[in-house]
């Protein structure tokens, strides 16, 4: 079995790629390495914070290691709150706090077309191996609907579906996410690399 790291804390993150890279790969976090120091994501763009989670952490732990940058980007915003999608309302990440002031933000505002995005960076050794992009289309709705997922997932339903991925559920989030458009780039990547 392939062992891969995912470059990340978030416990949500980690399970979806776990469920979309299948049986073949032991798939870890951050959680399993307390003893690393945190990334700093100071990059002002999806790809430059991917590739720092990536990169740094490959440089202190040997084998695959897999970033995943990702966030909401609404177009009534301007693109926000897109690379601080995470910090929105605060530095902690607190994911009720980020809906809260969405809907604030968003407040009879008609025009509510978002998307997620997602980049993804594989490295190994302190170098950048390849990088992958995923984007799904939507819109944000005026209340929080469904409990699962995480972050926005409450408040954004995919073009073409009528709940929002916290109802819809990981299964069909699975398959049509930013970051399962992303994760498929990535599968294509390994299995090509492992013929
Ligand atoms: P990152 O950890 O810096 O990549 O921040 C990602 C942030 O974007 C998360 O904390 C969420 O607020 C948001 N986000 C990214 N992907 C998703 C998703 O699949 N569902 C809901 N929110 C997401």
């Amino acid at each position: 079995m392939q062992k891969l790291l995912v470059a990340t804390g978030n416990a949500h993150k980690t399970e979806e790629i776990r469920a979309m890279l299948g049986a073949g790969y032991e798939v870890t976090d951050l959680k399993s390495h307390p003893e690393l120091p945190k990334v700093d994501e100071t990059g002002t763009t999806f790809l430059e914070n991917a590739t720092l989670k990536a990169v740094e952490i490959s440089r202190e732990v040997p084998g695959l290691i897999l970033s995943d940058d990702s966030g909401l980007e609404v177009d009534a915003l301007g693109g926000a709150p897109g690379v601080y999608s995470a910090r929105y309302a605060g530095e902690d990440g607190n994911d009720e706090a980020n809906n809260a002031k969405l809907l604030t933000e968003l407040a009879d505002v008609e025009e509510r077309r978002a998307r997620f995005r997602c980049v993804m960076v594989l490295a190994e050794n302190g170098e950048t191996l390849a990088h992958f992009d995923g984007a799904v289309e939507g819109r944000i709705i005026t209340e929080r609907l469904g409990d699962g997922g995480f972050g926005y997932d409450p408040l954004f339903v995919p073009e073409g579906h009528e709940q929002s991925f916290a109802e819809l559920g990981d299964e069909v989030k699975n398959t049509l996410s930013h970051r399962a458009r992303a994760m498929e780039k990535v599968c294509r990547w390994l299995a090509d690399r492992n013929s």
